[in-house]
């Protein structure tokens, strides 16, 4: 798609003020890329400069975090909280701590979470934060030792009517644990509502830890279903074996549809009768294993080190591992062995190239900022539980996901139908999540 002659000076200046950034370059264009009717429609955007106002964080924090590994060496790593926009609540998003981390990458997430939170009716501003700390091989104290200094820093921008964050990459129930831990510390405050991921016996809420891989399913359930087509029988691809992948692989066997191959950073597993979930749960979540131990217990299983898991034949695709996972090729030959849907447990997984290809073939594609909003609608269940000091059934909670999830996809699709591109999940997201954005910006006036 072309970006609008009035966009595309908004562009320029957001690459000139935000040079080298190229992940977040990338998530700015591809929502400036679906504007331009909106623009046509609203003029008042232009005229308030809405999108220059949503294309600057309203704060960014970065800060120095120290830390002693078990030796006693010191390392220096560097945290991250950028506060993109609290229009319609506290800024809400992950932490991610991986070594790829860095401004850019922070920004291009906190970006989509604007978008993202608004899609899921629910009252949470957009924000993300991390750190370039690397936690693969680190040991729990050590683990503990770098979440404590982190919070240290971080707790004074915190709270729960202010920033609220939760887990992504490389943090999960162990890191939210010891963070929260750190800010019970500090502030003196048991203060549930000051993070979410937590734990289930400490304030947490059930389906939160399902909720991101359940609801991206979910989302292309509905997609499928617009199309008088399931799950049912398919082969699905789910690359990644993290939290986001393991309960996408679960919900769609409860769907009737068979996962034959998953993937970490080393290599991709194949597993043509279909993958063993409770043996990756217990290499991943329990043993935190690499996925090629997996052959060891299943013979008939293929490990492929480095190999690239869109290469092999299915129905449905759902990366669920990181950023520009899937290419312009890998897209192009998803299509030609048969894929019919895609659906982004993780961010911005497919490059620009790669989402023209499925939008070009007419695939079922559910961007991340709509399909992967499962994870942080729940949080904001969490919070609503918080704040009654309440705690819901899991069949309870499951449903409200599943209905919120079929209230996005619907959101999408029609508004993807009101701008003469019915199915296009990226025009729907979109619009659909800038205009409750902007809507509420004009009404607060100049701030
Ligand atoms: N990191 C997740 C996301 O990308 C969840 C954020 C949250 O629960 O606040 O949406």
């Amino acid at each position: 798609m072309k970006l609008d002659e009035k966009l595309e000076p908004i562009y320029q200046d957001v690459l000139k003020r935000n040079p080298g950034e190229t992940e977040f370059h990338q998530a700015v264009l591809e929502v400036l890329e679906s504007l331009g009717p909106v623009v046509v429609k609203h003029p008042e955007y232009l005229e308030r400069k809405i999108i220059e106002r949503i294309c600057e964080p309203e704060r960014q924090i970065i800060f120095r975090v120290p830390w002693q590994d078990d030796k006693g060496q010191v390392h220096i790593n560097r945290g991250f909280r950028v506060e993109f926009n609290s229009a319609l609540g506290p800024y809400k998003g992950g932490l991610r701590f991986h070594p790829s981390v860095y401004l850019g990458i922070i920004k291009f997430l906190g970006f989509e979470q604007i978008f993202k939170n608004s899609l899921t009716g629910l009252p949470i501003g957009g924000g993300k934060g991390g750190s370039d700390f690397d936690p693969k091989g680190k040991s729990d104290d050590e683990i503990m030792r770098f979440c404590q200094s982190f919070m240290t820093e971080l707790y004074r921008h915190l709270g729960e009517h202010t920033d609220v964050p939760a887990g992504d990459i490389g943090v999960g129930g162990r890191e939210i644990g010891y963070m929260f831990g750190q800010y019970k510390r500090i502030v003196n405050r048991w203060e549930a509502g000051m993070l979410t991921g937590k734990g289930l016996k400490w304030g947490g809420s059930l389906v939160r830890t399902e909720a991101t891989g359940y609801g991206a399913t979910f989302f292309i359930d509905e997609a499928l279903k617009v199309r008088k087509d399931s799950f049912k029988g398919k082969t699905c691809l789910v690359s990644g074996s993290g939290n986001v992948a393991i309960y996408t692989i679960e919900k769609i066997h409860q769907l009737g549809g068979k996962c034959v191959a998953c993937s970490d950073s080393g290599g991709v597993i194949y597993h043509e009768k279909g993958l063993d979930l409770d043996l990756i749960k217990q290499l991943k979540e329990v043993e935190r294993r690499r996925i090629e131990d997996y052959v060891k217990y299943h013979k008939d299983a293929v490990y492929k080190k480095n190999g690239n898991i869109w290469e092999i034949p299915c129905q449905v695709a759902m990366p669920s591992a990181t950023q520009n996972e899937i290419n312009g090729k890998d897209a192009a030959l998803l299509v030609k062995n048969g894929c019919i849907a895609v659906g982004e447990g993780a961010n911005m997984p497919t490059t620009p190239e790669g989402v023209k290809v499925f939008l070009d073939a007419k695939t079922a594609y559910g961007p991340g900022k709509a399909a992967n909003a499962g994870g942080v609608a729940t949080s904001a269940l969490e919070m609503q539980q918080n704040a009654q000091r309440d705690s819901w059934t899991f069949e309870f909670t499951e449903q409200k996901l599943a209905a919120i999830m079929s209230n996005i996809h619907n959101l999408c699709y029609e508004t993807s139908a009101e701008y003469g591109a019915p199915g296009n999940y990226v025009l729907g997201a979109n619009i659909a999540g800038f205009i409750k954005v902007a809507d509420a910006m004009v009404a607060h006036g100049l701030v």
